[in-house]
């Protein structure tokens, strides 16, 4: 059996900052001041003059650096092991991507700077748009969105508005109960009813009874392919069609597109509009809320609705096209987050069409293997082949001992992985959803199954042991709903909490 990365470690206690300080002391010395000085209360309105000096730091650089790089240590990461954090695709991304979209010519550029300053970035936008359509088999691109959920937004924005202007306006989203919930959001926040419908018993969308609710009222069917099971829709193209026949558009989430690309074309399943999480499955380090990058790809009947302007080529230039009179109008400031999409064109030329194809073979593999080793020990609520990550359920644990799939996921902490993602999807009481990305080495695979078995061996032996979980970080078990509903957020805060 394989070692945990987590069962021995190191953990360096940490004073706040704040605790560290000592008047007077700081990081940097500036020269003597050779301008005479400014009396800041003579110089400035009262108004602008604080009346207290800011409760600051004042500190060292060593103690700085320190004091971040300590803080870094408790924290996981992907760097330090596995991150299989199901539906999130927590990748592995290359450094070589970072240092593309850390060159001073994209990294430096004036998001202003005229066009032709900027055929660069504007080339590598319209090159990127291109990998995309061909990885989609769609028409035409906008890379704006900052988002999966945000790219969501703007495509079901342009189905009611071309809706309307077909002078067809219409009132209903139909979603599968397999959807992400960013899909039925998305569809209420266009301001349309949503009718949620639920899947048959092996977790595939349920044909059947989606004719029964989709009429003339129908502007759209979200689906998400592979859905959050992780199971491919195999009757998409059905579905498709019916919609289609009633005058309404697909909207696919392309999310899972690891799982699909270089197998499949999402146009080839009658879809008309889907994003892609370029953060996911383009290769930008995703977790801490930093940006992302939500391309949206469409069918030629959407393309004069994109939001503007569009990275057009002309003659051998690059231009931004404004000239686009149905289109939604911006949903971004500029052209989108670019260093992600520049990261995603390095990710995109590295790979090449075969490359791709591997990745998604390989996430598949990994994903399958994580399934057929934990099925023995942890409940598989749906039996269907899965793609790309595998859906768990708590219940043998909870029967048996009590134990929920909160603890387990706390416990795989001291095992030094992160948790998969818990109670998602929806439809399936006590979920744990594992993905383990296709950038996961055998061994690194291997060892997170062993932590899932010892889990298991675990809630049999001591389930009190799980139920507290974690022991070895510099944190325990967190009251989470205090933490989110009475946040400490301010040193002051936190000083009067002590
Ligand atoms: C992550 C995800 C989204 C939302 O994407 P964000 O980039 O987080 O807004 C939507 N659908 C699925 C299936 C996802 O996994």
């Amino acid at each position: 059996m394989s070692r945990s990365p987590g069962r021995q470690g190191r953990l360096l206690a940490e004073p706040l900052l704040c605790e560290q300080s000592v008047p007077g002391r700081r990081g940097l010395d500036l020269p003597a001041l050779d301008v005479d000085p400014v009396d800041v209360g003579k110089a400035w309105p009262a108004v602008c003059v604080r009346a207290q000096p800011p409760v600051l730091p004042e500190v060292s650089e060593v103690e700085v650096a320190r004091h971040y790089t300590r803080l870094s240590t408790w924290n996981h990461s992907i760097d330090l092991a596995a991150y299989p954090l199901g539906s999130c695709t927590m990748k592995y991304n290359p450094r070589l991507n970072e240092w593309a979209a850390r060159l001073d010519g994209f990294a430096g550029l004036h998001p202003y700077a005229p066009e032709a300053l900027a055929q660069g970035a504007l080339g590598l936008m319209h090159a990127l748009g291109q990998g995309l359509l061909a990885v989609t088999g769609l028409d035409s691109v906008t890379l704006q969105p900052a988002a999966g959920a945000h790219g969501e937004l703007t495509g079901i924005m342009m189905v009611r508005k071309a809706l309307a202007e077909r002078g067809s306006p219409r009132s209903l989203v139909v979603v599968p109960d397999s959807a992400h919930g960013t899909n039925p959001a998305t569809a209420a926040l266009n301001g349309f009813r949503v009718v949620t419908v639920a899947s048959c018993p092996d977790g595939t969308a349920d044909v059947e009874a989606l004719r029964k609710v989709i009429d003339d009222s129908v502007a759209a069917v979200m689906i998400t392919n592979p859905n959050t099971l992780g199971v491919f829709e195999p009757r998409i193209k059905e579905v498709a069609d019916l919609v289609h026949g009633k005058g309404g558009f697909v909207y696919m989430d392309g999310a899972n597109l690891n799982a699909l690309m270089g197998k499949t074309l999402p146009a080839a399943m009658g879809v008309d509009v889907m994003h892609i999480n370029l953060h996911k499955t383009m290769s930008t380090p995703h977790g801490g809320g930093g940006p992302g990058g939500g391309a949206l790809c469409v069918a030629e009947a959407l393309a004069p609705y994109l939001p503007r302007p569009l990275v057009v080529e002309r003659n051998g230039r690059y231009a931004l096209d404004y000239d686009r009179p149905l289109s939604i109008g911006r949903v971004r400031s500029f052209y989108g987050n670019f260093g992600v999409l520049v990261r995603a064109y390095a990710y995109l030329r590295e790979m090449g069409a075969p490359g791709l194809t591997r990745a998604a073979e390989l996430a598949v593999l990994n994903a399958n293997y994580v399934r057929a080793r934990l099925k023995e020990r942890y409940e598989l609520p749906y039996a269907t082949p899965t793609l790309h990550e595998v859906v768990f359920s708590d219940k043998r644990q909870k029967d048996s001992k009590g134990v929920t799939n909160i603890d387990v996921a706390k416990r795989l902490i001291d095992h030094g992985f992160h948790p998969p993602t818990v109670s998602f999807p929806l439809i399936v009481h006590g979920a744990l959803m594992i993905e383990p990305c296709e950038t996961e080495p055998p061994a690194s695979v291997e060892a997170l199954c062993d932590a899932f078995l010892q889990i298991a061996d675990e809630v049999e032996r001591d389930p009190d042991k799980v139920k507290s979980a974690p022991h070895t970080t510099m944190i325990g078990r967190l009251d989470d709903v205090r933490a989110a509903r009475q946040p400490v957020l301010t040193y002051r805060d936190l000083a009067a909490t002590k």
